[in-house]
């Protein structure tokens, strides 16, 4: 605890005493939600206490992959250089089948990434991430509080009253809303009779980082669909360490207290044929998988957000990424509530879990599924894997999904699709981001927070080099509402189906999803930003 840091100054404290702290949120747990969680809340003008039960940050790399929806969101936190320089994109993804008989090499960086600045899957240990967004913390003057655990949480109505405990020392903490993001096993969630069914998936892995003395490429993930279970190689940025990942017989428990190099050899070389020359084994765990989705991600002043939300299988690499998307939708929302209406204001606050918890939803469903069919004993599983999966993974239009489908750049919020599912230019899609042609693109000309207008004008010669005198604009009309407005050609959008075909406006959440969208600002009105 740091008392006397700026944003805590509210809280007055006496050793082992009920206190009192006046705070917009507070944020429980400090991995990659909660800090995600506590930059949004600065950046967004709200004051924030983070706590965390640990000393300090763990040193497990745990999440290997951040996808290109998340490095959106990181460019919006001022993150995504150093994240980047953190990690290593996947050149390639090969995938064995009918014991390593058949192997599909996937080419993930050519692939139709489209209108994305960030056309890779990055390889980046979760210490790393975490590391790179507590300095960002750091820099926006805040501070996590170690060694700090929520004990309770009472929502009074006007606040939340959360109980927290430092060095046996009981604090009591009032606060606007409490955001559990304390993982899988949420006091949070506990303390708010919020339920999250697990349903395990009957399959048991052995996870290892461990450098090789092999000449592996460094930059290719590889997945054998062996008859011994499922085995994934993935490298990490590190040279020579890679993450292997085991499907191991459930009677194996104790695997992980006595596997070593040499053991892990064997197991290499009999799963991929690899000589792998194991050494340096920094991490070794075994887990079995389980999924599930709680019940409701809010409960009055109280939200749940990351895995204590939703948990995944570790498999489908997507547990860190939809938890940092769900701190930024959260809390651009409760940010805007602040300024708005009582009635809007409900409306933004219960549309984060009417969004996240969908999202989070098919996520894990999907998950499940995939890992079900890789890992399952049974006859047709066994049938999908051998004969159907090479077959599918083939086709060039399966290969495009694990570019932006998996990088969740085709994420939308409503159910309108266009040819081949991809989201078109209507309220609740991307905002797509498409290259300006004077070396930038459109995200680059928007604000970082709240909202703004993009202007599709049809007159212009598409380049998006001739915006138009913004204040000149704003003086013609008082619908713009005084907001950052971009004007582009509306060619811009050229590749994306639903492109505007005359004059449009756009109206750009602060997480760049489409608020509304018609031929002019009047015709918006009033817009969502009021009612
Ligand atoms: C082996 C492994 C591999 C994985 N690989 C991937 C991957 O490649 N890609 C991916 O996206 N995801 C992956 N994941 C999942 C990813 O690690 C999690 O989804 C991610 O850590 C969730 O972040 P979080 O901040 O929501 O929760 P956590 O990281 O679990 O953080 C919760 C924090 O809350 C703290 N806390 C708990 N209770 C309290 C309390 N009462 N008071 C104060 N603090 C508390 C905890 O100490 C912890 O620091 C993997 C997970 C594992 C285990």
């Amino acid at each position: 605890m740091t008392p006397d840091h700026p944003l805590n100054r509210a809280t007055s404290q006496s050793k082992g005493s009920r206190d009192t702290a006046e705070v917009d949120v507070l944020i429980i747990g400090a991995g990659p939600t909660g800090l995600t969680a506590a930059v949004e809340a600065l950046r967004n003008g709200l004051t924030v206490r983070i706590v965390e039960r640990q000393p300090e940050r763990g040193m497990f790399s745990k999440a290997l992959v951040v996808h290109a929806r998340t490095m959106e969101v990181f460019a919006l936190m001022g993150v995504d250089g150093d994240i980047r320089k953190a990690g290593t994109p996947f050149a390639a993804l090969n995938l064995h089948f009918n014991n390593r008989k058949k192997r599909v090499h996937v080419d993930l960086l050519e692939q139709p990434w489209g209108d994305t600045a960030y056309p890779y899957w990055l390889s980046v240990p979760q210490h790393d991430t975490e590391r790179v967004l507590e300095n960002r913390l750091t820099g926006l003057g805040g501070v996590v509080e170690w060694s700090t655990a929520l004990r309770s949480v009472e929502d009074r109505g006007s606040y939340v009253e959360a109980t927290v405990i430092h060095d046996g020392t009981t604090e009591i903490v009032r606060a606007g809303w409490v955001i559990g993001c304390d993982g899988g096993r949420s006091t949070v969630r506990e303390q708010s009779g919020i339920a999250l069914k697990r349903a395990g998936a009957g399959a048991t892995f052995l996870l290892a980082d461990v450098k090789t003395t092999s000449d592996l490429i460094e930059n290719e993930g590889h997945l054998f669909l062996a008859p011994e279970g499922l085995f994934i190689l993935v490298p990490m940025p590190e040279p020579r360490r890679w993450r292997l990942i085991a499907q191991v017989s459930s009677s194996d428990d104790k695997m992980v207290t006595t596997v070593d190099s040499a053991r892990l050899d064997e197991l290499i070389y009999a799963r991929a044929g690899i000589t792998f020359g194991a050494h340096d084994v920094s991490w070794i765990s075994q887990f079995n998988l389980s999924h599930g989705v709680a019940e409701r991600f809010r409960s009055g002043r109280v939200f749940l957000a990351g895995d204590a939300a939703h948990i995944h299988s570790p498999v489908g690499g997507q547990g860190l990424n939809t938890g940092v998307q769900d701190a930024h939708n959260l809390m651009w929302r409760i940010s805007e509530s602040r300024r708005a209406a009582p009635e809007r204001a409900e409306r933004l606050l219960a549309g984060y879990q009417a969004e996240r918890q969908g999202t989070a939803g098919a996520m894990v469903g999907g998950v499940a599924r995939m890992t079900a069919i890789m890992t399952s004993p049974g006859l047709l599983a066994r049938r999908l894997r051998s004969v159907v999966a090479p077959l599918i993974v083939s086709r060039g239009l399966v290969q495009a999904k694990l570019a932006r489908g998996v990088g969740m750049l085709n994420l939308s919020y409503e159910k309108r699709r266009g040819l081949r599912g991809t989201p078109i230019l209507s309220v609740g899609s991307r905002l797509p981001n498409p290259e300006l042609g004077e070396g930038d693109r459109l995200y680059d000309r928007l604000p970082t927070t709240g909202y703004s207008w993009v202007v599709c004008d049809d007159s212009s010669t598409g380049s998006g080099s001739d915006v138009p005198d913004t204040d000149t604009l704003h003086e013609e009309s008082p619908y713009w509402m005084g907001l950052p407005l971009v004007v582009v050609g509306s060619s811009a959008f050229h590749q994306h189906d639903g492109k505007p075909r005359r004059s449009t406006v756009i109206l750009v959440r602060p997480d760049r999803y489409i608020a509304a969208v018609d031929s002019n600002p009047e015709s918006l009105w009033p817009t969502p930003l009021l009612g």
